[in-house]
């Protein structure tokens, strides 16, 4: 089991571990990407669910407010997801889990497969994607799991978009709670 240590107001935390409900792949896709240790499944059962959390120390996210209490009434930790805007949604967690709203590839994990990334030369990606990326990126990564690489593309603008949104949110929901 591997952890990054990292300092928040003095105090040394671990970085948070997520599993994820089955109506939410595109927050585990969203935390992968900001690099946390993600785990989803469609096929995923409550009880598997809640095992995983166990055995694993991970903090369940969920829209569905059975689990969310069959997991605080077993000691679990558990975030309640009602709302559907990404960027609401990154913001509470990031207020509740305190995860970083900020997207660095050194550590971002497969969005697909929750594996490592780790960045290759171009020349190492040249069979694997198309002749025009080739061409017009410099940067790759790698996919250590699944084989899947990246790039930042234009696709990227629209991540920049919502990650900023996020955290102007959690500005707000911050002064709320503890204004
Ligand atoms: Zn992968």
């Amino acid at each position: 089991m591997r952890y990054r240590e990292y300092i928040v107001c003095e105090t040394v935390m671990y970085e948070p571990r997520f599993i994820v409900d089955t109506m939410l792949g595109n927050v585990a896709r969203w935390l992968r990407i900001l690099g946390y240790d993600t785990l989803y499944s469609r096929k995923y059962k409550d009880w598997e669910i809640l095992r995983l959390a166990e055995k694993e120390d991970r903090i369940i996210i969920t829209r569905d407010t059975g689990l969310h209490r069959k997991a605080l009434n077993n000691g679990f930790k558990s975030i309640y997801l009602s709302m559907d805007d990404m960027a609401e949604r990154l913001a509470y967690i990031a207020l509740i889990a305190g995860i970083k709203l900020y997207v660095d590839l050194e550590r971002s994990r497969c969005p697909i497969c929750n594996g490592e990334l780790r960045k290759v030369s171009k020349e190492q990606v040249k069979d694997k994607v198309p002749p025009r990326v080739y061409r017009v990126y410099e940067d790759f990564w790698l996919c250590s799991r699944c084989g899947k690489v990246y790039w930042i593309g234009s696709h990227w603008i629209k991540i920049e978009e919502i990650l900023s949104r996020a955290r102007k949110l959690l500005e707000e929901y911050k002064a709320r709670k503890y204004g």
